[in-house]
């Protein structure tokens, strides 16, 4: 039995990286945009600023080295070594500068001006993504994901928050983000037990089984479904309903959300929501999947709006749902 984690996760993190730490102060060189916070998480705050020699716009991403009382200066590093890993990806974000202050660690990031999908993926149905949207935009995120797998980094935290957009309108391309749950995988030792976001987690992180390459598969095959349709596919009341629903793998291919989707949508999800990791197609694997190859299929198919999301009229269940707890 393993009460070693803390060493396990250790040796998951990068520890040596080549950007330089400025200590002088963040704001001679930078000029926060007032209002204009980016987002924000449980340790980090993201703000857009100019840099004054260049008149550049980036992402200031200020993280906390105190969390719940414990020192997470090693753990910033590990994220900014993956960012200077990823710089030969165009599909990861790129770092421009770090700079160290008391009590914050602040990553200067390129700007990725267009936010994050997530907008797009709930948005009304005249500005959320069209198919041909979607298959591009997935084709770039799998891009990315077979770059960081090729080297060994998985990312175990990719959700629409998480990617977000060179432009919002003309729709840009993807930037992935937030590489403070990445761990590395290679060499021997098994990885257990990081938690991501409840709804985009794979049921071996539930389970305590070793983490992989195929944990981040499980993530994008719920993408993939968030960004057709708008919905979560296991969201449940409560985090407790949830992780029950991603267990049992309690999904339907036959929700009305589905319906007016392809098959080939379908069954490109299908392949990667699969208990076993094993079992699930990998990133390189998706690239080559019919669904996104970029023929147009139908003739019609690229520039037309996904089905609108019926609202659900009744309260009867299908009774079938159960039967499918474990696919293929
Ligand atoms: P956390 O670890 O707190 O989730 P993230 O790196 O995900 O931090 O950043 C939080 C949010 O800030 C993102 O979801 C996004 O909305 C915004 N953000 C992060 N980086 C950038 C960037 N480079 N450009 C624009 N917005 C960003
Ligand atoms: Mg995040």
């Amino acid at each position: 039995h393993g009460r070693t984690d803390s060493t396990q996760s250790h040796s998951a993190l990068l520890s040596e990286i080549r950007t330089p730490i400025k200590t002088e102060p963040f704001s001679d060189l930078y000029s926060l945009i007032p209002g204009k916070e980016l987002g924000r998480g449980k340790f980090a705050v993201v703000k857009k600023c100019v840099e004054k020699r260049t008149g550049r716009e980036y992402a200031a991403k200020f993280l906390r080295k105190r969390r719940k009382g414990q020192d997470c200066r090693l753990e910033i590093i590990h994220e900014i070594a993956v960012l200077e890993l990823a710089t030969a990806s165009p599909r990861v974000i790129s770092l421009h500068q770090v700079y160290e202050t008391a009590s914050e660690m602040i990553l200067v990031l390129e700007y990725a001006a267009g936010g994050e999908i997530f907008n797009q993926c709930v948005a009304e149905r005249d500005e959320a993504f069209t198919e041909g949207d979607v298959k591009r935009l997935m084709r770039q995120i799998l891009e990315g994901v077979v770059f960081l797998h090729d080297n060994s980094v998985v990312h175990l935290d990719l959700k629409p928050q998480n990617i977000l957009l060179t432009r919002e309108s003309p729709l840009g391309d993807i930037k992935i983000v937030d590489f403070g749950l990445s761990r590395m995988v290679s060499g021997g030792q098994e990885l257990r037990e990081i938690m991501g976001t409840p709804e985009y987690v794979a049921p071996e992180i539930l389970n305590y089984e070793p983490i992989s390459t195929a944990t981040d598969m499980w993530s994008i095959g719920v993408l993939a479904y968030v960004m057709l349709t708008g919905t979560s596919p296991f969201l449940g009341d409560d985090k407790q309903e949830t992780f029950l629903n991603i267990s049992q793998i309690n999904i339907s291919y036959t929700e009305e959300e589905l319906v007016g989707l392809g098959a080939s949508p379908i069954n490109f999800m299908k392949s990667l929501l699969l208990k076993d990791p094993q079992a699930r197609a990998s990133a390189k694997e998706c690239l080559n999947h019919p669904w996104l190859q970029l023929q147009p299929q139908e003739g019609e198919g690229l520039e037309k709006p996904l089905p609108i999301p019926v609202p659900p009229l009744s309260l009867e269940k299908g009774e079938e749902e159960e039967s499918l707890e474990t696919e293929e």
